[in-house]
């Protein structure tokens, strides 16, 4: 059997699919000077491959099947398999019409054809509802699926195969969009999957539970790329990959043993990283950490169940990283149902004081599946599936209009990246007399910000 593994580019403005928004996807159209340097640098720099799309590789070529990539065009084959997003479906759908009228039969696989099926059911020949690699390991070993199919999930990580990136071709290249960082990507590594926190609005823990690989296993990965590739910058895609301390600790030391010459970003909470924890790490290869600070305001975080941090471990930790030069990129969001005009100032105004490498500010957006989304269901008024993009506001707000929320996201963007300290952090001038003419600026950019912001909105982007 010939199978098309589709990894659709995503049209209208910077997609990205796979595991982010836990797979829903987001779509950034520029909507300010700064977002358009953002969507340019993103676009050109950062742009991994499908880590579903090369287990699923894996899967069929050892059960003996032919394995196909596209990324747009069509392709003959008896089957394909199409990752589903949110913000990009109707695309998607449209070139499975094209592969179906054809004679190629069509399944969609991830989180939105999980918690969507009817966008994609009349597209399709079966909609597979779950992590997808159990059906499709069905599908490899001769059973024919129809309709909705559901997957169960993995329960053993380590029984998996490794991801297959050289099967993720593009018209006979060597390897398809995978690059080392920060020129270009790198290899998405799944040492977990799901998430043990209950943050209410997270799609990255609906679609299954929490589980772990073994130490021995991720770092047999690791080694593998390590053999394949010089140097392979690896991206892990866990959402809290330090969720225990000891197995991060297990892991350094194994990479470590083996000798292993790799650098890696994570992503995770604060609370689960200290001082000695990023040691151990940066000696292993650990060069960037990504985290969600969300918001400023405790209120804000009890009522969407997520824990808060406190300020002093931030300081700590970010302080840290800068001093082994390891990138910090925080994310945050603006429209929690308890935030208003100051909270969400507060927070535009904590994300600078923190001063972490890179910043990403997100409208809340709640998505089908989580609890979020049952709460606020009945204030929703976006119809359009794929404005839920992380950017869009798509519900009615007790405290903010949706003009309100554009408004301070944009505000947050030109606050974080616009000030003359950004640019002095990124070019690390540490000379005493040039930080405090720095200092100086930043303090009357602040003003000038604020005179706009008074002018459009009659109050300022500041506490
Ligand atoms: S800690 Fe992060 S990944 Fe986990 S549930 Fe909360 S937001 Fe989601």
């Amino acid at each position: 059997m010939r199978v098309v593994l589709a990894d659709l580019k995503g049209i209208g403005g910077l997609v990205t699919k796979d595991t982010v928004a836990g797979g829903y996807g987001s779509r950034l159209v520029p909507f300010s000077k700064v977002s358009r340097v953002v969507h340019y640098l993103k676009r050109r720099y950062i742009n991994l491959p499908s880590v579903q799309m090369a287990y699923l590789a894996a899967i069929c070529d050892r059960e003996g099947h032919q394995v196909a990539f596209t990324r747009d065009g069509l392709l003959e084959g008896d089957v394909a398999l199409v990752l589903s997003s949110l913000v990009d479906y109707r695309h998607e759908t449209a070139w499975a019409d094209q592969m179906r009228s054809r004679g190629v039969r069509v399944g969609f696989v991830g989180l939105a054809a999980s918690k969507m099926p009817h966008l994609f059911a009349d597209h399709a020949d079966f909609v597979i509802r779950g992590e997808p690699e159990e059906a499709v390991l069905r599908l490899a070993r001769g059973e024919e699926l129809a309709g909705l199919c559901d997957s169960a999930p993995i329960m053993d990580l380590d029984t998996l195969p490794f991801p297959r990136w050289d099967l993720l071709r593009v018209n006979g290249q060597r390897r398809s969009r995978v690059a080392v960082r920060p020129n270009g990507g790198g290899f998405p590594l799944l040492s977990s999957r799901g998430c043990p926190e209950f943050c209410t609005y997270c799609p990255h823990r609906i679609l299954a539970d929490h589980r772990v690989r073994s130490v021995g296993n991720i770092v047999d990965e690791l080694e593998l790329l390590a053999r394949t590739y010089r140097r392979p910058y690896v991206i892990f895609r866990d959402p809290l990959f330090t969720e225990s301390r000891d197995r991060v600790l297990a892991f350094c030391d194994e990479i470590q043993a083996r000798g292993l010459e790799v650098r890696f970003d994570v992503e995770t909470r604060l609370d689960r990283l200290d001082v000695a924890l990023l040691d151990k790490a940066h000696a292993a290869g650990l060069r960037a950490i990504s985290y969600g600070v969300e918001s400023v305001s405790p209120q804000a975080l009890k009522r969407v169940g997520r824990r808060p941090i406190p300020e002093a471990h931030h300081r700590e930790v970010i302080a840290h990283c800068r001093k082994l030069g390891i990138v910090t990129a925080a994310f945050y969001v603006i429209g929690f149902p308890a935030d208003d005009w100051q909270s969400v100032a507060a927070t535009i105004d904590f994300a600078i004081a923190m001063d972490s490498t890179f910043a990403q500010f997100k409208v809340l957006t709640p998505y089908p599946g989580t609890p979020l989304f049952t709460q606020v269901e009945a204030q929703i008024y976006e119809s359009d599936w794929e404005k839920f993009d992380g950017f869009t506001p798509t519900f009615t707000h007790p405290n903010l209009t949706a003009d309100e929320l554009r408004f301070l996201l944009g505000a947050a963007y030109t606050r974080f990246y616009m000030r003359p300290s950004y640019l002095a952090n990124l070019l690390k001038i540490q000379n005493t007399r040039v930080r405090e003419w720095v200092t100086r600026m930043d303090r009357r950019t602040s003003a000038r910000y604020s005179r706009i912001e008074i002018e459009k909105m009659s109050r300022s982007v500041t506490c």
